[in-house]
């Protein structure tokens, strides 16, 4: 077996050196605050061993990453009429792409895109007032991590409401053909906010073991959604989960992963380890560059991937 310690300390050095580091995101200003050199790195495996190394206790702002635990909730809300409002293939376009929408009448792709998103937000939404979902999605996702102390970054969300004016386009219209139940104001309040929850790659892994555990919260032992459910969000992290760049994560890396423009990337080794990346330079699709480098690294050493069954040794571009 592999030396996991070992290979997240190592792999955290070599991308400490690199010069190669992506663009930070500055269509949110407050992202574009960030220093490009961040570089964090955390695994947990299924026995509950912890490999950490870098920036893994900074937090950042996990943006698109929370659109897995929305789902989650969401699933668990509304069961598979879910699948009414949003579809589950990939897109290959961009993020906030507006362009599939009119085509598709409103009903866009995938949960993962932008769209699909606050179609998603929209959901949890229904019944509550904004402040209550919000307070929902953020206890989940402390339940998740067993971590109490992780807030969502005012600024940001204050920064994004500010500028998003591709998803308030994206919102409006799919309100005019009646995908959306809530106000546009309201559903696009509890979506900037949850996307600007903040946390660092050692909280994220420890919030992401569930889908690694077929549906278990390991900390209770109780389960927070089906194995069957779990096996599905897998599938559409892979398949949708990095946007137009999922093709290629998915060839280099082998694993359902989701990244956000914070330059995170939360991965899952089904049966094996839950694992975050952070660096917030990011490559043309809006997806963590040194991430999915370190990713790639880090699975095939390790030997996991839905692909493949072993280690990989030796590398090749
Ligand atoms: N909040 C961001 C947006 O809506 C999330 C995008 C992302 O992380 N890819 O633009």
């Amino acid at each position: 077996m592999p030396n996991l310690e070992l290979a997240v300390r190592e792999i955290a050095g070599e991308m400490r050196l690199r010069t190669d580091r992506g663009q930070v995101a500055s269509y949110i200003p407050e992202l574009a605050r960030v220093s490009p050199q961040a570089f964090g790195l955390a695994v947990v495996d299924v026995e509950g061993n912890v490999a950490a190394a870098g920036d893994c206790d900074a937090p950042f702002s996990i943006q698109s990453i929370s659109k897995v635990f929305t789902l989650t909730l969401a699933l668990g809300k509304v069961g598979d009429r879910l699948w009414a409002r949003v579809g589950r293939e990939p897109s290959g376009s961009p993020f906030n792409s507006i362009v599939q929408l009119e085509n598709e009448r409103g009903i866009p792709r995938n949960p993962f895109i932008n769209a699909g998103a606050i179609a998603v937000t929209d959901l949890i939404l229904s019944g509550h007032q904004p402040r209550e979902a919000l307070g929902e999605i953020l206890r989940f996702v402390r339940y998740l991590a067993g971590d109490q102390t992780i807030t969502i970054d005012d600024a940001v969300a204050a920064s994004e409401q500010r500028t998003g004016f591709r998803n308030r386009a994206l919102a409006n219209y799919m309100k005019s053909f009646g995908v959306l139940d809530n106000p546009v104001d309201f559903t696009l309040g509890v979506y900037f906010h949850h996307c600007a929850i903040a946390m660092s790659c050692r909280q994220l892994a420890l919030a992401g073991r569930y889908l690694a555990q077929f549906g278990n919260n390991p900390s209770t032992g109780l389960p927070v959604i089906q194995p069957e459910r779990a096996r599905r969000i897998n599938a559409i992290m892979l398949t949708c989960g990095h946007y137009d760049g999922s093709g290629e994560f998915a060839y280099r890396v082998g694993l359902p992963g989701k990244s956000g423009v914070g330059g995170g990337i939360l991965v899952i080794a089904p049966g094996k380890a839950s694992i975050a990346v952070w660096s917030p330079g990011l490559d043309k699709a809006g997806n963590s560059h040194l991430g999915r480098i370190a990713l790639e690294r880090l699975t095939k050493r390790m030997g996991w991937s839905v692909f493949a069954g072993q280690p990989i040794i030796g590398e090749r571009p």
